[in-house]
């Protein structure tokens, strides 16, 4: 474990030999074709459809297979119907900060459904949640204090490390060894852990009894960060620690409102306490104008689907478990075509290449024959480590996950991969 100084990258463990992209840089130009001689340069592709399980990108008709759209509410028409009549009732933007006069009442709603749905006292909306975990952390982690993060943590979680006054140690991911070594080392200073629930490029899950195990035992404060669990694990997709009945161990679970929820926002479920103390320290809550009504209002009518339609309540195979079965299937068609996947229901599937130009040209050759699975580089991962992230929707068809798999390996064949090279980590 090192502290985090002078990094380059969003990945916060292993990038320092990248080039550097995010610092102070005098020649753009030069800085650009560093970036584009390592395969690493980014560019946006356009798309022309409403986002859903096919899409049209760039004039050609595919599968969307890289989306965290997972549920595909979205596109969904009764929560498309909610954005619209929301805009009609209360207007395109709030107007103000929420400590102004943004404060509208289908925030304050959204906020009372969101704290059931978690079984917290409360919850905190924020506009999104890369801002959410900027001001929770950095709200949480002053001078003073120690924050220590997973080195797989996603982005956001990482700048409000850099953001917060505290001094931050990175350990390896979902390492509770290094962890406790570290929180023993810290001695008395206080202490925050924060940590990504399902990890976002990866799909694999945090030790979480584990963490909270230790949390207690240092008396440290713990975030959670259930951007990519929330509407996919747990009870009704209530996420990972509701899965685990953490709820009362956690200070602040913080999810999106922008992926399985299909709109756009993020919270944070917290006690009363911890609610009030985000209110009045969270920068991004304070110095940024409320969600609009439309994006309030689309979450709180996807957390209603998910609530009538979950297992739980009604006992039929509701949205959640179509997604957890599509996601069964595409794994075994995964496996059956030769690739080394895991079998369980995380709908994330990263199919590791290695090299980020090798990574690019299966990604370009599978979107040729339908399928879009975009490939992810450094610095969002580190370092080696390139992949297509196949994300799986429940909107997908059985019949269209089989024809991707096979897709893919053929994909991998004719590029030269060797398909026992692509493997997926999870
Ligand atoms: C996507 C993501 C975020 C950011 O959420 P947005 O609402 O898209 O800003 C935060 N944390 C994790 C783990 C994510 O995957």
């Amino acid at each position: 474990m090192r502290p985090q100084t002078g990094r380059s990258g969003t990945s916060h463990g292993v990038d320092g030999s990248l080039p550097d992209l995010f610092t102070a840089v005098t020649d753009i130009e030069a800085s650009l074709r560093t970036t584009q001689e390592a395969g690493l340069l980014r560019s946006l592709r356009q798309v022309e459809t409403a986002t859903g399980p096919r899409i049209r990108i760039e004039g050609r008709d595919v599968l969307l297979l890289c989306s965290n759209d997972y549920l595909g509410l979205a596109s969904d028409p009764r929560v498309r119907r909610a954005a619209a009549e929301a805009a009609e009732t209360w207007g395109a933007g709030a107007g103000a900060s929420r400590l102004v006069s943004g404060n509208l009442l289908p925030h304050v709603e959204l906020e009372a459904r969101l704290a059931e749905f978690k079984g917290t006292e409360a919850a905190v909306l924020f506009g999104s949640g890369f801002l959410a975990n900027l001001g929770v952390v950095a709200a949480l982690a002053p001078k003073g204090e120690v924050v220590f993060s997973d080195e797989l943590n996603h982005a956001s979680l990482v700048d409000g490390c850099r953001l917060a006054g505290a001094e931050t140690v990175i350990y390896p991911h979902n390492d509770v060894k290094a962890l406790a070594d570290g929180l023993e080392r810290a001695g008395d200073q206080p202490k925050t852990i924060v940590t990504d629930s399902v990890f976002s490029m990866d799909g694999d899950l945090a030790p979480l009894e584990e963490i909270v195990a230790l949390a207690k035992l240092h008396g440290a404060r713990l975030i959670v960060d259930e951007a990519h669990a929330t509407g996919t694990i747990g009870p009704g997709g209530r996420g990972l620690v509701n899965e685990l009945g953490l709820e009362a161990e956690v200070d602040v679970m913080i999810g999106t409102l922008s992926k399985a929820l299909g709109s756009y926002g993020a919270y944070a479920c917290c006690s009363a306490t911890m609610a009030q103390y985000l209110i009045n320290r969270a920068r991004p809550l304070i110095f940024s104008t409320a969600l609009p009504p439309s994006s309030v209002s689309a979450a709180a009518e996807s957390l209603r689907i998910l609530s009538d339609e979950s297992t739980v309540s009604s006992g039929q195979p509701g949205v959640v478990e179509t997604l957890r079965s599509r996601a069964r299937t595409f794994r075994q068609a995964l496996a059956g075509e030769g690739f080394d996947v895991e079998q369980n229901e995380i709908p994330i599937v990263p199919l590791l290449v290695g090299d980020p130009e090798e990574a690019t040209a299966l990604c370009e050759t599978a979107l040729e024959k339908g399928v879009f699975a975009q490939a992810i580089r450094p610095p969002t991962v580190p370092e080696g480590t390139s992949r297509l992230r196949l994300t799986v929707m429940a909107t997908h068809s059985d019949e269209d996950l089989r024809s991707a798999a096979r897709i893919l390996a053929e994909t991998c064949r004719e590029s030269g991969t060797v398909l026992p090279a692509v493997k997926s980590k999870t």
